[in-house]
């Protein structure tokens, strides 16, 4: 185990129990205040480790590399340094942050200088994205959408089991968690009617999903292997993929998904290192039929984190309306990596690939409000009475996300958005 890992370490920073930021997790996020511009920070319980105040501190020093990298309004160039540079720099905030550690702990004056109160701090998207891919790869996601756009006895379309199924999706219009987007506005055709009309959308509904972020570039040409594809992950947000489902059911024959996907998608501000994920790792589904050669891969790669969405409309409380699981993914991380790059497509730093929505295979754990009310044929309640087919306009969604073992709480903190009213 990475001793960063340990479930016996404790910081003398104070973590609330059922904190998403104990010492084990230090994920990397971009964050301001008032006085300190755009830069790296890792999150520690209720507040943020500013790495370029550690660095200038001087206790970076043992890790050769140019510590510009922090003052940065974007985490590119410092993943880009390679694991071997950011695995260390998670190990050494770990020991700095480790409660027998007197290093930071015992200076008043750099300790005042090196944290700040996330309260006091906005978080900024972490990295820029230069290419975004969404991934199908939930088996219980694709049935579900199988059974009720074709055939419930063949819900699966025959290529399923044999290719991680995957678009090209839009990266500018991706955006971090706690802010707000207009509902789009599109074409839509209803079943009975001859012709298509156009204004916003009707079935606008959230997308479950993780997504990975890209931690090591490759050259046009080059293939990852599946043993080889964690080096070239640097670590997991949490992710909600908006979709505007009537705008989508009239659009994507014959290319797939386009205006009803590209208009806003949201990312939770930390991400949280594969490193830090590593002792979740769970078996999959067994994969029957057997995968072609170059998808095959050995080992525990499902990794297991809880996830919830709940609805939350204006001044009212959160209603929970799906508990989904990622390891209930078909398709790996890894899977999906190896087929992305098996035709020589390159991979950039900052590159960020998405699971598709995660379902569970029982009701209650579906990722999308096309699956938890059937088509809109059985609304949710909310807790304040009212009643969601899909969702409204002031209407925020909040997606979570944590892994536990042993004690330990590793999490990703919010994945949060509201619509409003489409622009005039
Ligand atoms: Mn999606």
């Amino acid at each position: 185990m990475i001793k960063a890992n340990d479930p016996k370490l404790r910081s003398w920073v104070n973590v609330p129990e059922g904190s998403d930021f104990p010492i084990q997790n230090l994920p990397f996020g971009i964050f301001s205040t008032s006085n300190r511009s755009e830069r790296v920070g890792i999150a520690i319980g209720e507040q943020i480790l500013d790495l370029v105040a550690v660095a200038e501190f001087g206790y970076f020093d043992a890790i050769r590399f140019d510590k510009k990298v922090f003052n940065q309004p974007t985490l590119n160039n410092f993943i880009a340094l390679g694991k071997e540079i950011t695995t260390s720099v998670r190990n050494r905030v770990s020991e700095l942050l480790e409660e027998k550690t007197k290093a930071l702990q015992g200076q008043a004056g750099a300790r005042e200088k090196c944290l700040v109160k996330m309260k006091d701090a906005q978080l900024h998207l972490p990295v820029h994205i230069g290419d975004y891919t969404d991934f199908y790869s939930s088996i219980d996601h694709a049935t579900n959408m199988g059974k009720m756009f074709r055939d419930p006895e063949n819900a699966l379309l025959p290529n399923w089991k044999h290719i991680p199924v995957g678009y090209h999706g839009r990266a500018s219009s991706i955006v971090v968690s706690g802010g707000s987007f207009f509902r789009p506005k599109g074409q839509t055709k209803a079943p009975d009617a001859n012709v298509p009309s156009f204004g916003p959308t009707k079935s606008l509904d959230f997308e479950l999903e993780t997504a990975f972020i890209i931690g090591k570039s490759t050259q046009m040409g080059d293939s990852i292997s599946t043993e080889k594809a964690d080096d070239f992950i640097f670590g997991m947000v949490l992710f909600n993929d908006w979709s505007a489902r009537d705008i989508q059911a009239w659009e994507y024959v014959p290319l797939g998904p386009f205006l009803a996907k590209n208009f806003c998608s949201v990312i939770s501000a930390w991400i949280v290192t594969l490193d830090a994920l590593e002792p979740f790792r769970v078996p999959g589904y067994k994969q029957e039929p057997t995968v072609l050669p170059y998808l095959e891969y050995s080992g525990e790669k499902n990794i297991a984190i809880h996830l919830e969405v709940s609805i939350c409309p204006e001044k009212k409380s959160e209603t929970i309306v799906s508990r989904s699981d990622y390891k209930y993914m078909y398709w790996t991380m890894e899977q999906q990596l190896a087929h992305h790059t098996v035709n020589g497509c390159n991979m950039n730093v900052g590159d960020m690939l998405a699971s598709g929505t995660i379902s569970g295979p029982e009701e209650g754990s579906y990722g999308s409000m096309m699956e938890i009310t059937w088509r809109g044929t059985k609304p949710v309640k909310m807790s304040d009475g009212s009643e969601r087919k899909f969702i409204n306009d002031n209407d925020s969604v909040i997606i979570r996300g944590w892994a536990e073992k042993d004690g330990v709480r590793v999490g990703f903190g919010e994945c949060s958005s509201k619509v409003l009213a489409a622009k005039e």
